[in-house]
């Protein structure tokens, strides 16, 4: 009897397991599939500056097909795509895209604008990435300081000689790098200041904080002083709340991002809200 009990877990396990294992076999199909007929798309959040209102940096977000059932979010794909191997040609597509985007997007509301663009560890790792983002600048004739790349704590912490070679070639082309989630990896701000970075965005677990956490809302305090006594620029993600925003412009928080501001939107509606804000 209890053998056969054994029995029935471990089939209902396997079959548990083996569901897993289809799903995601279909869903790597899928992300093939979509790359390969280049469906993805670009949404863009700005970024906007705590003091003037206006948006310095705008991030590229990438977003599955509108009209593919299956709806995968970027938190189910992009793990798909580095474990593949196929983010290293997403990635520069990326680039390339939003650059040309944003390109137009600052010709037409007549100031330069910046575009923040999220690049995964193996894309850093690949010997051609720096090759190509050149490229890509020369061929867009996007400035390179309109260019910010947002790399995890997790990066640049992997393999600090390595990365820190990279980062250092991209900031002597005047590429801009920032660390994105930041305060979710084990890095501290003195490590990091060893690394050419010029960009700290705090992750969005800390302002949800804001107004329920003394604890966490000392932390902030102290991270953007630290961050400001170190000459970097101090971005906060997610902020959804009118207390948030209030909280962050006072202690000295750069750059706001999140629901509250702006949602992530296609090129066209970012473009109208850029002219109902009076920009352009
Ligand atoms: P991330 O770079 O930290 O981007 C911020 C995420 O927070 C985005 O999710 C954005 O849509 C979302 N967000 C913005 N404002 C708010 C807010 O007020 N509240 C909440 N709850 N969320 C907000 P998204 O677009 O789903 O992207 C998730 C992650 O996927 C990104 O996190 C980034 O790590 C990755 N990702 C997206 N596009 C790319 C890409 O082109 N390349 C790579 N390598 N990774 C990407
Ligand atoms: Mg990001
Ligand atoms: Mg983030
Ligand atoms: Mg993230």
């Amino acid at each position: 009897q209890a053998k056969a009990q054994g029995q029935n877990h471990y089939h209902f396990f396997s079959e548990a397991l083996q569901e897993q294992v289809e799903l995601r076999l279909s869903h790597e199909q899928a992300v093939r599939r979509v790359v390969q007929d280049k469906r993805l798309s670009l949404v863009y959040q700005p970024q906007i500056n705590v003091q003037t209102g206006q948006a310095v940096s705008i991030e590229a977000l990438l977003r599955w097909p509108d009209d593919d059932s299956l709806g995968l979010s970027p938190a189910q794909f992009i793990p798909i795509m580095e474990d593949t191997g196929l983010i290293e040609q997403v990635g520069i597509w990326v680039v390339e895209q939003a650059a040309e985007q944003i390109l137009a997007l600052g010709h037409q509301i007549g100031r330069p604008i910046r575009v923040a663009v999220n690049v995964s560890m193996r894309q850093l790792y690949d010997e051609r990435f720096f090759d190509q983002v050149t490229e890509v600048l020369r061929r867009t004739g996007l400035p390179a300081d309109q260019l910010e790349l947002e790399l995890t704590e997790s990066v640049l912490m992997d393999d600090p000689g390595r990365t820190r070679d990279t980062l250092e070639a991209f900031r002597r082309l005047g590429v801009s790098i920032a660390i994105d989630d930041f305060g979710t990896g084990y890095s501290s701000l003195s490590y990091l200041r060893r690394l050419p970075v010029n960009v700290l965005k705090i992750d969005r677990s800390f302002v949800v904080e804001i107004g329920h956490n003394p604890e966490s809302e000392s932390i902030l305090h102290s991270l953007i002083n630290l961050a400001g006594a170190l000459g970097l620029r101090v971005v906060a993600e997610g902020v959804e709340h009118p207390h948030e925003h209030a909280f962050l412009r006072q202690a000295g928080c750069d750059e706001l991002q999140g629901y509250h501001l702006c949602k992530p939107m296609s090129m066209a509606n970012l473009t109208d809200w850029l002219h109902r804000q009076g920009d352009g």
